[in-house]
């Protein structure tokens, strides 16, 4: 039987996981993360499971090693909150790549559109009977300029939905597809050119406040940024004084660098304690929504079969095609190519 220490776990985790859970494995669902000060929770376990919150830095990797796990299993794309260059060679590490792009990038052009045909405002004008149109005046998507920032499966998907509304889009990657039709351009042309600026990288080293003072600077004024790839990716105390500044038109944010103590929490009721991000929900023109660009039951019914599959296939198998490592992460340099495992 493998046994799994869940943590993180939502509810909407367990409606997902419970029913497909055979009695190949034995689950422990724990709300807390995994962290220094959890990870003795793990102690027995073969595998723990975690999502983009749970910490997984060398000391946890030495915890979950100590105790004898043998398999990180992310139930999300994203890895940056593990350190795989610490984890090669002590513990393997799987994840879910794709479980549904679709659900990411409709979610983007949903903050999108939300924000600037001021829906938010509308919803809650009309719920007071409040019928007045002042200052709800949008703009046309038609003919406006969008930059992509990462063309993976996510980034891809939002292009062509931007297409779809006649819209100009421009492409940036450091890895750009060979022979596509995607118009790549620079990232500081990305900066330039767009009205529009959607991330879809991921967080590395490299990508980290990608968005600052000297990238806003460089933006049109007005620009929207919409990002629902990693809250890192966007320096939140320069957008906040890009905003103030007029620089940026609107911000679209589904994650936020400052998110794992309280993202998925309800706090109503509390004093928020992040002055940054209650000055940026202040914001009329600030959309913030919660990590839930994945949440829709297609991507949960895949996250669940997806991760219990890499965990009894590597577990039975010794391998996944899912793994990843640190050399996966450098393209092309993981001599395993996924047919084995990464060490
Ligand atoms: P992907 O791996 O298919 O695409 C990522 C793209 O970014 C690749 O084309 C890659 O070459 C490119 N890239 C790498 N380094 C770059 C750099 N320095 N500059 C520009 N581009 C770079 O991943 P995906 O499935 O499209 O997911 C994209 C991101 O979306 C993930 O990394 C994750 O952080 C985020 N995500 C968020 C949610 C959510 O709920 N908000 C859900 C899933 C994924």
């Amino acid at each position: 039987m493998i046994k799994v220490a869940f943590f993180d776990a939502k509810e909407y985790d367990t409606n997902s996981f419970t029913p497909k859970i055979t009695s190949e494995f034995k689950v422990k669902f724990y709300e807390t993360k995994l962290s220094a000060d959890t990870v003795q929770l793990a102690k027995g376990c073969d595998v723990v499971c975690i999502f983009v919150n749970d910490i997984c830095d060398k000391d946890v990797i030495d915890g979950l090693v100590a105790n004898g796990v043998k398999l990180i299993a992310l139930r999300c794309a994203g890895y940056n909150n593990v350190d795989i260059e610490y984890a090669f060679g002590k513990i393997h590490i799987v994840r879910v790549p794709a479980y549904s792009p679709y659900a990411v990038a409709e979610h983007a052009m949903a903050l999108l559109l939300t924000s600037i045909r001021r829906i938010h405002k509308a919803f809650i004008r009309t719920r007071d009977f409040n019928f007045s149109l002042s200052g709800l005046t949008g703009f046309d998507l038609h003919g406006k300029t969008v930059g992509v920032v990462g063309t993976g499966k996510i980034g891809r998907i939002f292009m062509d939905i931007c297409k779809g509304f006649g819209m100009n889009v421009l492409g940036y990657d450091k890895f750009p597809i060979k022979d596509s039709d995607i118009n790549y351009v620079s990232l500081d042309e990305i900066w330039e050119k767009s009205d529009i600026i959607s991330l879809h990288c991921p967080l590395t080293d490299e990508t980290t406040h990608m968005v600052n003072a000297e990238s806003i600077a460089k933006m049109k004024k007005g620009v929207v940024l919409v990002n629902t790839s990693r809250g890192a990716l966007v320096d939140s105390e320069a957008l906040l004084e890009g905003i103030k500044a007029r620089q940026i038109g609107a911000a679209c944010l589904d994650v936020y660098e400052e998110e794992a103590n309280v993202f998925f929490h309800d706090f109503s009721g509390h004093i928020v304690e992040d002055d940054v991000l209650a000055r940026l929900i202040s914001m009329p023109n600030v959309i913030v929504t919660s990590h839930q660009a994945f949440l829709t039951s297609d991507a949960l019914e895949n996250i669940a079969t997806t991760t219990l599959a890499n965990i009894k296939e590597f577990m039975e198998q010794g391998r996944s095609a899912n793994e990843v490592c640190y050399k996966c992460d450098k393209v092309g340099s993981c001599p395993q190519k996924h047919e084995g495992k990464c060490f």
